[in-house]
């Protein structure tokens, strides 16, 4: 951060420098007079300090014309009256790009707009600033002379540090009338959409809740600058005492990086920040407002930097911003946010660990910026069912906590303080949802059993021990895929046997009678652990991962199968391996697994009453070698989400390459042909567990295809079983039989048209 000291705005540049425009502004908003008194002193002030010929303000109104509220420098009459249309002029441009506009000739510029009215003939050089609140556009602060000159990064900065300052006190209260600050207010509130990205699925509405609680409302100018220097420091103390604190306890905080954790301090510690800080306090800023102002300019800075490291930066050093905040406040309690009944969570980012903390029955939606759709809180959202939409940084600028929000999670869908009607249509597709899921419930005793008698077994996936209780709403027959390594990824370090024994064991206690098909730790690839090296693979879905990475490191398979055999004592236990791509490979797994069972033998452990071995299919590799798999273990699975990956060579995680191609591909549709057939010459089961089988046009093609035994997310399971009762698997078989060798690049639209006419229920 050193280098980010070298030039501080505020002191360190004397007299002159912004701490003097500051302290200026404040004088001029503390005077007595009306609001345009006040306005015009402002206006004044800062055409004084930039040495400018103008200095103009422009305020948005609600039909979204900028007014000129405010002018130093052109005709006076013009108040009021000059009015700038959305986009239209170099204003107008600035308000609507929310960025700033420098030009040193604006009467050539293509997007010049002529207004008589103002007398600004002879202006030549035009410096145009928005004022952003919220993310929101409330006016621009325009910088004009005469000369066509250019403005200096210096003088540049010091227009941005006013127009922050402007758009909070606009929104503040302090500046404008009640009747302007009521109008702002109501523009920083009207309903927005906005469209991201739906990672989880589903429909949720909620009020927002920020992860870092926002801000306090606060004052932007002190009255007493003896008393806010004290506070700040106070603030300071307080927030040092409190990162040491962290550091102490860093054992027991799970999430955190020890990494991150350092980077806090030595911010918390940084004299640079500090200085600035007090110098902004000096000018007669709050402490608030100082700790805003500061975050404000590092921002700028850091969002240029060109080393990603310290762009990520950014995020530790709003995080001690917002504590800091919080401290000024008075508000010493850290941690958990608490929740409303029915909450959206907003954030920045998010580890799974912190998601994992908060009430599941509370929280009902998540909102991240700047979350990938591989990202473990996406994991781990998609195992709690919990719809959630990234890619949206505006959101958190746009909500304000305990804004009503809606979001759907299916298209990617934000609305921000909603409008009656929209909440109607939601509320309408909901209900419809919950309807649904209300009738799949009735059904889960129904046997899945196929018009033509082919009995089907219906497992469900699962990650940890909050999805269990959907095998009974379910009705499932158990697990058909336990992802294990989700206790890998969200702790800081590698899982204790007997923090995994006691998970396993948490897990079965709950299937009851019920089997599960504990996976083990698929972790490499996408799902990288913060603690482990990984090494640099350019291609990690390619890379070391999966079965290569355990039978490498038995360092991390070995606890989990002792783990495993711990847990299944007395029971029937089921152990899947993942990404095999030789047979040979199930010889070394299986040669780990025997040397932990003699070593439970050797302690005179009880074992599991049975051991029963997978294989998950799920490289070409291995499909193609199915038969020869099949020797090698007692039930295997298709992992058609890593297969169909390998198969297209298309990254499961690119929504760019996934949508060229479709699972009902009558390509890769045969492709799965040969492995069910190859697996039938075998006496060995065979399961299909990947997503694709979510969607029950590709499921009835599947079961088509002469699989019979699945593995579902658990809101599929419903679905599929009504799908399954009402089809002709013989029918099904013979019509995708004449097709797979067909040139189409799917089959879903006829096969769906086919479907449904005879009468097979898709939902
Ligand atoms: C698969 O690849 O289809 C699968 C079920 O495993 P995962 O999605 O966890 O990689
Ligand atoms: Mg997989």
């Amino acid at each position: 951060m050193s280098s980010e000291n070298k030039s501080p705005p505020h002191g360190g540049r004397g007299g002159s420098g912004i701490t003097a425009l500051l302290r200026q502004m404040h004088d001029a908003v503390a005077q007595e007079g009306s609001a345009q008194d006040r306005l015009d002193n402002l206006s004044q002030v800062i055409a004084a300090h930039i040495s400018a010929d103008v200095c103009s303000i422009y305020l948005r109104q609600p039909n979204d014309q900028l007014e000129l509220y405010s002018t130093e420098g052109l005709n006076r009459e013009a108040v009021h009256i000059t009015r700038l249309g959305w986009g239209e002029g170099l204003v107008g441009r600035v308000a609507e790009q929310r960025s700033p506009l420098v030009t040193e000739d604006a009467p050539s510029h293509t997007g010049f707009a002529y207004r008589p009215e103002t007398g600004e003939d002879p202006l030549k050089a035009f410096l145009g600033v928005p004022l952003i609140r919220s993310g929101k556009t409330l006016g621009v602060l325009v910088i004009q002379n005469k000369a066509a000159r250019v403005y200096t990064d210096e003088e540049i900065e010091a227009v941005q540090v006013v127009a922050v300052l402007l758009a909070e006190i606009s929104a503040s209260g302090e500046l404008l009338s009640r009747e302007q600050t009521a109008a702002v207010d109501e523009m920083l509130h009207q309903p927005e959409h906005l469209k991201g990205l739906g990672v989880v699925g589903g429909v949720v509405s909620g009020r927002a809740v920020f992860l870092q609680p926002p801000a306090p409302m606060h004052k932007v100018f002190a009255s007493d600058l003896g008393a806010e220097a004290e506070r700040l420091e106070e603030g300071l103390n307080a927030l040092r005492a409190a990162v040491d604190e962290m550091m102490a306890n860093n054992a027991s905080l799970s999430g955190v990086s020890l990494e991150v954790l350092e980077t806090y301090r030595l911010f918390a510690y940084d004299r640079g920040w500090q200085d600035r800080l007090r110098a902004a306090v000096l000018s007669g800023l709050t402490a608030e407002s100082a700790v805003e102002q500061v975050k404000n300019e590092n921002r700028a800075r850091l969002m240029q930097a060109r080393d990603p490291y310290l762009r990520e930066r950014l995020h530790d050093l709003d995080d001690l911003s917002h504590r800091l905040l919080r401290l000024l406040s008075g508000e010493t309690s850290g941690g958990k946010r608490k929740l409303y009944k029915e909450t959206i969570l907003v954030a920045r980012t998010m580890g799974p660990a912190e998601l994992l903390e908060y009430d599941r029955r509370k929280l009902k939606g998540l909102v991240l910026g700047e979350v990938s759709a591989t990202s473990h809180v996406a994991i781990v959202a998609r195992s709690l069912e919990i719809p959630m939409v990234t890619g949206v940084g505006e959101a958190i600028d746009r909500t304000e906590e305990g804004d009503t929000l809606i979001i759907d999670g299916d298209v990617g869908d934000i609305h921000i303080r909603p409008t009656k009607e929209v909440i109607e249509t939601y509320l309408a597709k909901r209900e419809l949802q919950t309807e649904r899921q209300a009738t799949y419930v009735k059904e889960r005793d129904l046997p899945p059993k196929t018009k033509d008698g082919v009995k089907l077994t219906i497992m469900m996936n699962a990650g940890l021990a909050l999805d269990m209780p959907h095998l009974d709403e379910t009705g499932a027959h158990g697990v058909g895929l336990y992802r294990t390594e989700l206790q890998f990824l969200i702790g800081s370090q590698l899982p204790s046997v007997a923090s995994q024994e006691k998970h396993y064991r948490e897990a079965l206690d709950l299937a009851g009678d019920k089997p599960v098909i504990f996976r083990t730790a698929d972790i490499g690839g996408d799902k990288t652990a913060a603690y482990m090296d990984h090494g640099a693979d350019v291609n990690p879905a390619m890379g070391w991962r999966g079965l290569r990475m355990a039978v490498d490191r038995p360092g991390m398979l070995r606890p989990q199968l002792r783990a495993l055999l711990a847990a299944g004592a007395g029971k029937s236990l089921y152990i899947m391996f993942p990404l095999v791509t030789l047979a040979n490979e199930l010889d070394d797994a299986r040669a780990l697994l025997d040397r932990e069972i003699e070593r439970a033998n050797r302690r005179k452990q009880t074992l599991p009453k049975e051991i029963k071995i997978g294989a998950m299919i799920e490289t070409p590799a291995a499909a193609w070698r199915t038969d020869i798999i099949a020797q090698k273990v007692d039930f295997l699975s298709i992992g058609g989400n890593d297969l169909a990956q390998f198969y297209f060579a298309a990254d499961r995680d690119s929504a760019r390459v996934q949508f060229r191609f479709d699972s009902m591909n009558p390509g890769f549709l045969s492709f799965l042909k040969t492995v069910v057939d190859k697996a039938t010459t075998t006496s060995v089961p065979l399961a299909y567990c990947g997503e694709q089988a979510a969607d029950p046009v590709m499921a009835a093609a599947l079961i088509g295809l002469g699989v019979t035994e699945f593995s579902l997310p658990a809101p599929a399971v419903g679905p599929f079983r009504r799908m399954a009762r009402s089809i002709n698997r013989a029918q099904i078989a013979e019509w995708l039989d004449k097709r797979l060798a067909a040139p189409a690049e799917s089959l879903r639209t006829p096969f769906a048209a086919f479907l449904k006419q005879t009468g097979v229920v898709l939902e």
